[in-house]
């Protein structure tokens, strides 16, 4: 029996191959009908034996294209038609506008085999690309996305290209930013001072000089890298002093998986995570005698590795001839990512020994995505080229609403029905140049969803640069959310919660509504707003926001708070490295309470333990203290951890549960003086932080009937801590709740101010 049947189907079915991988699917089923671009998605109507229709109606999403997201699937049965063949019917200008636009993609296999087969006319040209891969959200200017609103414009298609484009059974048909040798972008080199060489094969000659140890800045997807020979200890410190950059890690890239298994342990998860075709930097647990210098990532037991996302890096990576380079941003410590040539000479003059650089304009800066594999999930550090801007997809419909984000490692979000836009990662908004990209980014993010929100959330923090612009705009109706209140809704976002949760915020820096640094918080939330449950009891940070620049400050503190200014008198090798004036001083600044702002702050916390144990006292990156804390425990799995004291509040004037650390550290001490080794030390806090905050939620438990626990907050990109604190909790019956979609740092702080004021 014949029939007929037309299928719906939406999410991200455009610009993705959807309609040729149809065309073939309908084909290879001897089904004629059609298939055509709608507002929604795209709508297909099949015809042929009532097998065959099923067949096609089970291989369409299960077959699908790897960048197609289907988010809804709706047959109906219609009455047959005369048609005898499959056709792509034409898709209406103004229907294309509603299209989402897609990331950037790495090189798909098709297109590398091309890339190196000396048979095919785009043989080592380094931008091929097909419907399945190549550059989208950072060449885009605006919509409809046509080829005329990407910086490809320039570029007119020769007609072999064309004839490509323009035929739905290819691979490149509707390609935006299809090209060849003949048509498209070209490399070159540049000189230190960016003078034009005179360079035959600009690609060989950067490779020539990676591998003798030079700095090269290469212009790529989302902005520049600088690279430099990975496994060439004296081209690393060369570009460490030159970027001044110290130590926090660099990422690596290498050939393909095969390299990175030489350089770290993969498992099964990690490889398609690695060749991917978002393709992110992978955080990974290094192998001891590596051929990495060990100052690509001094003092962590993890590397960042990724493999290369562009021909450009493919054909940079083989010409070289290294098994491992170190791929940078091309920019200044915090500063935004270089993008233009003119950016880069300027920017990166002093750093780079030479450019690669290439005519076709990055229209968007967009850094690499990091990501990590914890308890089963990916976790994004950093969420943005590959990612930026698939939407997070929201259990319900929103109004329209502009997230200004935090101050640092920040990202904007716009709401627009069920779907939340993160922006790619700002930065940290302290520099100029990131406040002008923040700007960028908040038009841009607009300007392509083409909406106008009339609600604009914020952080409660008086002195982010977010906040202060926020407060400037008179065309929104601003609203003011707390900062863990926003990590905690962002965990339920998109983790599609509703109603109440206890929410676990642990990070480091967050505006409490009592004036007070908050960052070790229980809280019971919804998105209409929270209360406070619990928190780690305050203590003071002698200097303010010099106390997170020097570990050794906060040891101070909670040592005074536990062991009054008799601590000095214990016999642990902290005391004996500390000056006694500056000890002095600071005592004195926090008993009379200049400059030392109280908190709550678990980043404090690992920070104090940190310098007290001898790990770091000062920092020269964010979170190093309590990175290399987590790094040490290695493989140790001493079972014993710290107690804490859980003081519940009166109510009702004080119904919050305070956390006090004495006990803690106490047996810390007593550790310190018995010579427990660092990593037992270490091992034991973690679990100590991990019982406290178990126990805290039980209370909060017993006095709300609520089950469900969102983890959120910077602390957690600490795989221990999330790892054993959500073993802990399901042990104890939990419904445990943590990110995998936004990061569960600052970066995903605007997705959670979005659906507060959405509410
Ligand atoms: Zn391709
Ligand atoms: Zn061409
Ligand atoms: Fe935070």
């Amino acid at each position: 029996m014949r029939v007929r049947k037309r299928i719906h189907v939406s999410g991200i079915v455009q610009g993705v191959g959807f309609r040729p991988y149809v065309y073939r699917l309908a084909d290879a089923h001897r089904l004629s009908g059609h298939i055509a671009n709608n507002a929604a998605g795209v709508v297909i109507e099949v015809q042929g034996a009532e097998s065959a229709v099923a067949e096609f109606l089970r291989a369409l999403p299960r077959d699908a294209p790897p960048l197609a997201l289907i988010t809804d699937l709706r047959v109906a049965e219609i009455a047959c038609d005369g048609d005898a063949a499959f056709t792509i019917l034409p898709s209406e200008k103004s229907e294309s506008v509603r299209t989402l636009i897609l990331p950037d993609i790495a090189t798909c296999d098709d297109c590398l085999r091309e890339l190196f087969d000396p048979a095919d006319r785009r043989y080592l040209y380094p931008f091929t690309n097909c419907t399945n891969c190549g550059p989208r959200f950072t060449i885009i200017r605006g919509l409809p996305y046509d080829r005329p609103q990407t910086s490809m414009s320039v570029f007119p298609m020769c007609p072999r290209c064309q004839a490509e484009y323009d035929d739905p059974r290819n691979r490149r048909f509707h390609a935006q930013p299809n090209a060849c040798p003949k048509c498209g972008p070209r490399v070159e080199m540049l000189d230190a001072t960016g003078r034009p060489l005179d360079s035959a094969n600009p690609l060989a000659d950067a490779g020539a000089l990676l591998r003798a140890g030079s700095i090269v800045a290469v212009k790529g997807l989302g902005g520049f890298h600088l690279a430099a020979d990975a496994g060439n200890a004296a081209a690393v410190e060369r570009l460490r002093e030159r970027k001044h950059r110290v130590e926090k890690p660099f990422a690596v890239m290498v050939p393909d998986l095969g390299a990175a298994a030489c350089l770290c342990e993969l498992t099964d998860e990690d490889r398609p995570l690695l060749s991917s075709p978002r393709r992110p930097i992978v955080l990974l647990p290094r192998k001891v005698d590596s051929a990495i210098a060990e100052c690509v990532a001094p003092f962590q037991s993890t590397l960042g590795l990724f493999l290369p996302y562009t021909p450009l890096h493919h054909i940079l990576l083989r010409n070289s001839q290294l098994p491992a380079l170190v791929m940078t941003s091309g920019n200044l410590s915090e500063e935004p990512i270089a993008i233009t040539n003119a950016e880069a000479v300027t920017g990166l003059g002093g750093i780079a020994d030479a450019f690669l650089v290439h005519n076709r304009e990055i229209l968007l800066r967009c850094d690499d995505s990091v990501v990590r594999r914890v308890a089963g999930r990916t976790r994004h550090l950093r969420r943005s080229r590959g990612y930026v801007p698939v939407p997070v997809f929201l259990h319900r419909e929103f109004p329209a609403v502009l997230a200004a984000g935090g101050e640092l490692k920040s990202t904007i979000c716009v709401l627009k029905g069920r779907q939340a836009f993160l922006s790619q990662h700002i930065g940290d908004l302290e520099n100029a140049e990131a406040f002008n990209f923040f700007r960028e980014a908040v038009e841009h993010l607009q300007k392509i969803l083409e909406v106008r929100p009339a609600l604009l959330a914020y952080d409660l923090h008086p002195d982010y640069f977010s906040t202060r612009w926020a407060l400037e705009q008179t065309n929104m109706r601003a609203v003011a959310v707390q900062h863990h209140h926003a990590h905690i809704a962002s965990c339920m976002a998109e983790n599609h919660l509703d109603g109440r949760v206890i929410g676990i915020a642990l990070d480091g820096t967050g505006y409490g509504t009592d004036g007070c640094v908050w960052g070790g918080e229980v809280l019971v939330a919804a998105y209409q707003g929270f209360t406070r449950a619990a928190h780690l009891a305050y203590v003071p940070m002698p200097g303010g926001s010099a106390a997170i620049r020097q570990p050794w400050r906060m040891a101070i503190s909670y040592l005074a708070a536990h062991f009054g200014d008799d601590f000095s008198a214990l016999p642990i090798e902290f005391n004996r490295s500390l000056e006694r004036g500056k000890t002095k001083t600071l005592l004195k600044m926090m008993k009379e309470n200049i400059n030392s702002p109280l908190t709550s702050s678990c980043g404090r916390l690992f920070d104090a333990v940190a310098a007290l144990i001898g790990v770091r006292r000062e920092v020269n990156y964010e979170g190093q203290a309590a990175i290399e804390l987590e790094a040490i425990i290695g493989d140790c799995n001493d079972p014993l951890s710290y107690p804490v004291d859980l003081k519940r509040g009166s109510p009702p004037n004080n119904a919050c549960t305070q956390i006090h650390t004495r006990p803690m550290f106490e047996n810390l001490i007593r550790d310190l003086q018995s010579h427990v080794p660092a990593p037992v030390i270490s091992r034991r806090f973690h679990s100590g932080v991990v019982e406290a905050f178990a126990r805290a939620a039980e209370l909060v438990r017993d006095d709300s009937a609520l089950n469900r626990v969102c983890l959120s907050g910077g602390s957690f990109q600490n795989a221990f801590l999330l790892e054993h604190l959500t073993t802990r909790l399901a042990s104890s019956g939990f419904e445990v709740f943590s990110h995998s979609e936004v990061p569960t740092g600052d970066g995903g702080l605007s997705l959670g101010q979005a659906i507060i004021a959405g509410s």
